[in-house]
């Protein structure tokens, strides 16, 4: 199987190409990076209910740890392919340099759709990969998180099998773990938080501020999408669309986003939502807003729509939601993108305070983690918009190269070996 199948592997290999030579980094550092460092694929045997034994497809893949160790969430998902999985960990590796963690990045994944899967059936299946990937990962190693379709529970299980394995409990092999086994405060509204903190930090260069003029559309309203939606209400924004893999509802008036909070915590769909105006999601994506928050899945916006989105900022709350033919269209229609390893970093920094307070047994209030959070992000994103002036480069361009410049420094320090 090839690294290349996916063309979401081919866009963040062609990105780094051209932000390297931009730069001019030093091409042998840059051929280094486009490759992952390791990647491990497992068979993953699980006993369904019903008696019979059915095998999943699993990976795990190390991008780079010349930083320190790989970070990255672990995805269910019936996309999940070597491919994928290698071109989210190459976004780990520059999403943690660019934000100046002490991490690499890895990401992980099996191919299955969790919905299909009962309670008991999900636990054998995540215990029995943690089993599988548990000789590469590891507090010093690799440390796993949550991303789509896993969340607290499904770290737990990782944490507890992995400690299982060692005879003694190793909180500090996960993140994204429920508080009550070691987890940080604020961990689970990070990365929307961050989107928030970033679409802010937009708004202030553009001499603008969020208010009740400012109307937003948000596809995907899960662990990313929610709390950003939160936030902007409490901002006094108006959040007029929101969607799931059900669809999307909309008003123009802004949508009650608490009653939609409960409506989709209750595990309800948007489609079932009575009262609701109810839209398609490619017609979300095409609304005119000020602000498009993409929060769900890579790919779904492409050359085909790109010239149809009509949102002034774009803030990609998932991986690589837009492809890289969509950010030149949209790029050249004058609209701002703040790229995905700036704009959802904030998820990986929490996790990040998570494993430092885990190392230290010793665990911050809230207070101290968002504003630590928002410190990071802000100096990230200040340096960013710097280079995206220094190099004449779009955002995305330029939180390539801010990245770059730390990881070559490094990585011409260490040298090869042999
Ligand atoms: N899955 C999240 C991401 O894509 C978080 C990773 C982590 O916390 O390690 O950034």
């Amino acid at each position: 199987m090839s690294l290349f199948e996916s063309p979401f592997f081919q866009d963040a290999y062609s990105q780094l190409e051209s932000a390297g030579n931009t730069m001019k980094m030093d091409p042998n550092v840059l051929e280094r990076l486009k490759y992952p460092k390791r990647a491990l694929q497992v068979s993953v045997p699980v006993r369904l209910d019903d008696g019979t034994v059915k095998v999943f497809e699993g990976y795990r893949v190390q991008h780079n740890m010349t930083l320190g160790p790989g970070k990255g969430g672990i995805r269910y998902h019936p996309h999940v392919s070597l491919s994928e999985t290698a071109a989210l960990a190459m976004l780990m590796t520059f999403k943690c340099a660019l934000v100046g963690l002490p991490l690499g990045g890895a990401k992980g994944g099996i191919k299955v759709d969790p919905n299909d899967l009962s309670r008991a059936e999900l636990q054998a299946l995540t215990r029995r990969y943690t089993t599988e990937i548990s000789m590469i990962i590891g507090p010093d190693k690799d440390i796993p998180a949550p991303d789509i379709g896993t969340d607290g529970q499904t770290m737990a299980w990782l944490m507890d099998t992995y400690s299982q394995l060692n005879g003694y409990a190793i909180p500090g092999v996960v993140t994204g773990k429920p508080i009550a086994i070691g987890g940080s405060l604020g961990r689970a509204e990070s990365t929307g938080k961050g989107v928030v903190f970033c679409i802010n930090f937009a708004y202030e260069k553009l001499n603008k501020t969020v208010g009740s003029n400012t109307t937003v559309a948000i596809h995907g309203f899960g662990k990313v999408g929610m709390p950003a939606a939160h936030d902007l209400h409490a901002q006094g924004a108006k959040i007029v669309a929101i969607s799931d893999v059900s669809g999307a509802i909309y008003n123009k008036n802004g949508l009650n986003i608490p009653q939609c909070i409960d409506w989709v915590k209750n595990r309800k769909f948007l489609r079932d939502m009575p009262g609701a105006e109810h839209i398609s999601n490619e017609e979300l994506l095409e609304l005119d807003v000020d602000i498009l928050i993409p929060a769900a899945i890579d790919g779904v916006v492409t050359k085909d729509n790109a010239p149809r989105v009509k949102a002034r900022l774009i803030a990609e709350g998932a991986n690589g939601p837009l492809t890289h033919e969509a950010v030149d269209i949209i790029t050249e229609k004058g609209g701002l993108i703040i790229p995905d390893i700036l704009c959802n970093a904030g998820g990986v920094i929490v996790s990040y305070f998570e494993w430092v307070q885990g190392l230290q047994m010793f665990f911050w209030d809230l207070e101290t983690v968002n504003k630590k959070l928002h410190d990071i992000m802000k100096l990230a994103f200040d340096k960013v918009w710097k280079n995206a002036d220094v190099y004449k480069v779009n955002m995305k361009q330029a939180a390539f190269i801010t990245s770059l410049q730390r990881l070559e420094g490094a990585m011409r320090l260490r040298g090869m070996w042999p």
